[in-house]
């Protein structure tokens, strides 16, 4: 049993869909007081509208984690509702599919400046209010893709993947001192509304090839976010949990034939 979340400030950037929303939900139903981000306004408030019509604290605020200048507004907007900033879900990102040979470097430029400038400047807004937190913590939202295994059309996303992995290293090295936590969850194949559009048959083949023999759920990624944003989790940093049902495991397709 975890120390209560109650009356405990957290930002989940890409909070309104996916994996996100699935953190999203976990924290507010652990009491937590969430702010929901995407660049939409309606789609963050739609999402927090549902956490608070079920007893949770949640507010939506719309800002690009590009931006700098919207990361300070987020991180002022969140101080000033809800007293402070605890804990960062650092989770916002995007995967367009594009093989080396048309991947031009515009291309490369834009999953760059969302993933990886996108960490780095949500957790640079963030920082002065989570160094007042007696239990600051920041949650990254990495994948298998690029830390551990590869996949065609995703050589940019998955050079991000790996390089959030590489600032978490040092920024854990750096923030230490003020009682930081810096943490990285790695998903696996996660069930979200954008996989649902690709039908149930690619979702089917997916799961084939993962000896749990299902795809991940948003609230797994949630409840390993929540796990290292606890007050339990306080000597863990710098660290990473993958949540792939052992997808990354089998040697070869004949290891999982076998079982
Ligand atoms: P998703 O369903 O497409 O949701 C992405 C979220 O990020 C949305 O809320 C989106 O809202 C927001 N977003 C995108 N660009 C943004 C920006 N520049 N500024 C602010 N918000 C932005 O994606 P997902 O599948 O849940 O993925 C979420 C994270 O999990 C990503 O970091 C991804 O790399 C990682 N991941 C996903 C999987 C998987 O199976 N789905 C596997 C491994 C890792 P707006 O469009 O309204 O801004």
């Amino acid at each position: 049993m975890l120390t209560s979340f109650a009356g405990r400030s957290v930002i989940v950037t890409g909070g309104s869909k996916g994996i996100g929303k699935g953190i999203a939900r976990v924290f507010a139903n652990s009491g937590a007081k969430v702010v929901v981000v995407s660049r939409h306004i309606a789609e963050a408030e739609a999402t927090a509208e549902e956490f608070r019509a079920k007893g949770g604290t949640a507010m939506g605020f719309a800002a690009d984690i590009t931006s700098m200048g919207d990361m300070q507004m987020l991180a002022d907007a969140t101080v000033k509702a809800y007293g402070g900033i605890d804990i960062l879900c650092a989770n916002a990102g995007i995967f367009p599919q594009t093989k080396i040979e048309e991947l031009s470097p515009e291309d490369w430029a834009f999953v760059s400046d969302t993933n990886l400038k996108g960490t780095f400047l949500s957790v640079k807004a963030c920082l002065p209010y989570l160094k007042k937190s007696d239990q600051g913590r920041i949650v990254i939202t990495s994948s298998i893709t690029g830390p551990v295994t590869g996949f065609p059309g995703w050589s940019h996303y998955a050079a991000t993947k790996a390089g959030q992995l590489g600032f978490m290293r040092t920024a854990c090295i750096e923030l230490a001192k003020y009682g930081i936590t810096v943490n990285a969850v790695l998903p696996g194949n996660i069930a979200t509304e954008g996989l649902a559009d690709l039908g149930p048959e690619y979702a089917q083949s997916m799961a084939n090839s993962i000896p749990l023999k299902k795809l991940g759920t948003v609230e797994d990624i949630g409840y390993a976010a929540l796990f290292l944003a606890s007050k339990e989790a306080a000597y863990i940093t710098g660290q990473t949990i993958i949540v792939d049902g052992g997808q990354i495991l089998p040697e070869s397709m004949d290891a999982l034939a076998q079982a």
